[in-house]
């Protein structure tokens, strides 16, 4: 099984909450918040600090920036500074020098104040390719696959630790209930395989919004839809998204 990359990356970081200007403290920290361009989409939302701080004042903003590149594109921002190239992503401090300056200058002009106080105050951006991957069984004889080594939906649901979490729990719920380990994992492989093929097809869906994966008319009109604000909370601001979108 190979992951397929699916024609962007995220770029990544963690500002701290009292790095930030009042202005964007006020206007944007408390909330999960969204900027959306042509082939364009930004996020954020705020997260704890160091060591799991909740309190005001010591927590951090998670800031993502979705930018459109091909598989060649790609392949020389995973190269580090010594000229070594990586498969599928490249570890966050190699990540070359020049890339951030010219992400930095990029975003100077793309994106809106709050985002770019955020991007001032992260100190090692980072990027991270976005694949699909979800394997075809999550049981091979005696091995039972489970989170990320199962299926890896794109990062737009925030999914994938509830997924493994689930997962594991349904693994152990198995082989609780069934004297016959075999028996167990086929009962397990039958209620989350085709689980897992809904979560990265509902997610995969929604990377139309970047102007990728489009094929037909519905594609287009649904790449639409997603630029508008009503597009974003029915479908990335859904907390219970399989059973709001059941025929997905
Ligand atoms: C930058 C980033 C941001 C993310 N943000 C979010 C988010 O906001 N919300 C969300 O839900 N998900 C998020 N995810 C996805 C989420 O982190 C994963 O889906 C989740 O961690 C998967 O859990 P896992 O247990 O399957 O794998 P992992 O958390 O990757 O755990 C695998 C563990 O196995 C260990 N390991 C690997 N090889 C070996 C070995 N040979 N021997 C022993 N141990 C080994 C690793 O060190 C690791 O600790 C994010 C991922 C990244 C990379």
């Amino acid at each position: 099984m190979q992951p397929v990359y699916s024609g962007y990356y995220l770029w990544r970081g963690a500002p701290n909450e009292s790095d930030l200007s009042p202005e964007t403290r006020r206007t944007m920290f408390p909330y999960f918040s969204f900027f959306l361009a042509d082939q364009l989409q930004a996020a954020g939302y705020p997260i704890s600090g160091a060591d799991d701080e909740l309190r005001i004042g010591h927590r951090r903003y998670n800031f993502v920036w979705y930018r459109v590149a091909d598989a060649f594109k790609l392949k020389q921002m995973c190269v580090d500074e010594h000229g070594t190239e990586y498969e599928f992503r490249i570890p966050p401090p190699l990540v070359r020098k020049d890339l951030i300056a010219q992400m930095r200058a990029e975003a100077e002009t793309l994106l809106p104040p709050q985002y770019l106080d955020c991007l001032r105050h992260i100190y090692q951006p980072f990027f991270t390719p976005v694949y699909d991957f979800c394997s075809p069984r999550l049981v091979f004889g005696r091995v039972a696959l489970v989170g990320d080594a199962a299926s890896t939906p794109r990062p737009h649901i925030g999914f994938g630790v509830t997924k493994a979490a689930a997962e594991a729990q349904a693994l152990a719920e198995a082989l609780s209930s069934y004297d016959d380990i075999d028996q167990a994992l086929a009962v397990y492989n039958a209620a989350r395989q085709p689980l897992s093929e809904r979560i990265v097809s509902h997610a995969r869906k929604l990377g139309m919004q970047l102007g990728v994966g489009i094929v037909t008319d519905e594609d287009r009109k649904f790449a639409e839809m997603l630029q508008s604000p009503a597009g974003i909370l029915d479908w990335f601001g859904m907390p219970n998204f399989l059973a709001a979108h059941p025929n997905l």
